[in-house]
């Protein structure tokens, strides 16, 4: 295709705004897919995608679109994930586009990863299309967000595209703006030596790891051998081809375009988003800019309920892990717990999925500790350690220094909810920097440790919010902080799975509440058994779980005979379930509702 008849381009939006839908009508409008195709929402594929209303992986489509200057375009529409814990991502796919749709509901106006997409876009230089989505429905108020649109971003919205991607209302409008509007790619160069940006890879169980590629200067074509610039893999090249949206093999892929290669890569982690793709024998001189190596900022023990299940626990995370080498593990064994795994996530979202997915899609129980960051520290001999687990601390007397990551969040609500906001922010050690209103709306911006994030943040933000907020984060490095290790003690013994950093100043309010709470949680036994919280050898709360009455049935049940049953079934199940303390029993189910917070 020549050059000025390509368009590489992708959509923005705030969750739920429409970007599926639109994204649908635009495919069905070119004429990708028949109508029984287009009854799922193509896009999003995976099950939880769908449910979620999220992208995970990126995907692309080539449309092929008549304009009405007559003449047939190419249109890549490449589909960025919608999360911010994928924010790496979604940077690398608006770096192989020029354009973007800036998709607004034009009934909820701009929100906080509408924000945070657009500024990307803006970063990378991409020149934006705003569109007002859902001009249907009766709350829409066009003006209202196009004067927001204008006055938070800054962008101007008088030639904003009204549509509504359930009637197919202005679809068209869209596409002539995206020819008309959106810029061609950069002239590359055809005959120099191959650049071409990996933007994502997913495997496929027919043709193994399927590569995105946006090709900038030279030819990509099958039998041609590869070397990837950072990792240093190489390759030969069996299929290059173009997403239509179905799989379609072509010739050859060349400056501006956009599609996949298959190359006998054997798992999605020998490949590595933004990693540059050069021939091996006339290899390019500089890698493409903006490589970033993505870590884990959020770790989490997974265990098997069922400790017979642990095989097959490992075997699942192997499953997954073809398909996103984001997600990391190491084996863990925890005295409370069992075998397990230490597991790194981008996120709480990318946990909260992986999850979900190893009990959904393999049928697994699993219990998860609480999330942990990832702590630096300076040692008292000049050594700098990274620690994943809270059960890990070294002793206190050789650290000199523990630093804490920190995020930048950014908050935009309507403003009754504010005060409540504050409060939130303020409670969970955040710094405010920025304040604003904007027609109705506050605009927070909040420096907060990731610690006190990763605990129910989200959560507890959009229920006091009725919902309204909307929430972003970025990393903004680690600080030294005042931390201590918090240790839980059942009859004198500590309890790792418990173990965790906090706060100094925190720490004897979160001790209390913990003892408070395991002592409803641990069955009592035939002896007084203490629950303390301790920093270090000192301990800061305490409470004692009485010795065992008769009869257990008999203070919370009171006459109920099923209920009795249920209960002693309960029991004899649980027992399998047990873990020794000395000599204390205590269920998993403890374990895991001591965790949760509220
Ligand atoms: P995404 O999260 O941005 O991908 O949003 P979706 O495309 O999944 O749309 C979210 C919801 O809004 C779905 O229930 C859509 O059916 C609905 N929706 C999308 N576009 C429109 C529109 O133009 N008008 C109306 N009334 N609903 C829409
Ligand atoms: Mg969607």
């Amino acid at each position: 295709t020549p050059r000025d008849k390509i368009r590489n381009f992708s959509i923005i939006a705030h969750i739920d705004h429409g970007k599926s839908t639109l994204a649908d009508r635009l495919i069905q409008t070119c004429g990708g897919l028949t109508v029984r195709e287009m009854k799922e929402q193509v896009l999003d594929s995976m099950d939880i995608e769908k449910e979620r209303g999220i992208t995970i992986k990126a995907q692309t489509v080539r449309l092929s679109y008549k304009a009405n200057d007559g003449e047939e375009y190419v249109l890549n529409l490449m589909d960025t994930p919608g999360h911010v814990d994928f924010s790496y991502e979604v940077s690398r796919c608006l770096a192989a586009c020029e354009g973007a749709l800036l998709v607004v509901d034009a009934s909820q106006g701009v929100e906080a990863q509408t924000l945070a997409n657009v500024y990307q876009a803006i970063d990378q230089d991409l020149e934006i299309v705003p569109v007002l989505n859902k001009v249907d429905l009766p709350a829409a108020d066009v003006q209202r967000v196009k004067d927001q649109i204008e006055d938070i971003i800054g962008l101007d919205a008088s030639d904003a595209i009204e549509t509504s991607a359930k009637t197919g209302l202005g679809i068209s409008d869209v596409l002539e703006a995206i020819v008309t509007r959106l810029p061609p790619p950069d002239s590359g160069d055809a005959d120099a030596p191959l650049k071409a940006a990996l933007v994502d890879a997913y495997y496929d169980p027919y043709l193994g790891v399927v590569v995105i590629v946006r090709i900038h200067d030279g030819v990509l074509k099958a039998k041609q051998r590869i070397r990837m610039m950072r990792t240093g893999g190489t390759y030969e090249i069996d299929k290059v081809g173009t997403f239509n949206p179905k799989l379609t093999e072509v010739e050859s892929l060349g400056p501006g375009e956009v599609g996949y290669f298959v190359a006998s890569i054997k798992e999605v982690g020998d490949t590595a988003v933004g990693d540059t793709i050069t021939e091996e024998r006339r290899p390019a001189e500089k890698a493409l800019p903006g490589y970033k190596e993505v870590q884990p900022v959020v770790f989490c023990g997974l265990f098997p309920m069922d400790a017979g299940d642990f095989d097959d626990l490992r075997a699942a995370m192997g499953k997954l892990r073809l398909n996103d080498a984001s997600f990391t593990w190491e084996m863990e064994t925890s005295a409370a717990l069992g075998m397990g795994f230490r597991c790194g996530f981008l996120g709480l979202l990318h946990l909260e999925i992986i999850q979900e997915r190893l009990s959904r899609e393999f049928d697994l129980d699993l219990i998860a500790t609480a999330p942990s960051v990832v702590y630096e520290m300076t040692m008292t001999d000049g050594t700098e350690i990274e620690l994943h687990n809270p059960a890990d601390m070294p002793e206190v007397t050789k650290i000199k220094e523990i630093r804490e990551p920190w995020i930048n969040a950014t908050i935009y609500t309507p403003d009754e909810y504010l005060g409540a906001i504050l409060k939130l922010c303020q409670d969970r050690r955040g710094i405010q920097t920025e304040l604003s209103y904007v027609g109705g709306r506050a605009l927070v911006k909040y420096e907060l440790p990731l610690n006190e994030v990763v605990f129910d943040f989200y959560d507890r933000l959009k229920s006091i919010s009725r919902g309204y907020a909307s929430f972003d984060y970025e990393i903004v490095g680690h600080r030294a902080e005042n931390l201590v290790k918090l240790q839980i003690l059942v009859n004198d013994e500590p309890v790792d799975a418990l173990a965790m950093l906090v706060h100094r100043d925190r720490a004897e309010s979160r001790g209390r509440q913990m003892c408070e709470r395991l002592k409803d949680l641990i069955p009592r036994q035939m002896f007084k058994i203490p629950i303390q919280a301790a920093i270090g050898g000192k301990v800061i709360a305490r409470e004692t779980l009485s010795a065992l009455r008769k009869d257990v049935t008999a203070k919370c049940y009171g006459g109920d005979a099923s209920r009795k049953r249920k209960l002693l079934d309960k029991q004899a199940a649980g027992k399998k379930r047990m873990r020794q303390f000395g000599k204390v029993e205590i269920p998993q189910e403890a374990f895991v509702a001591a965790l949760r917070m509220d």
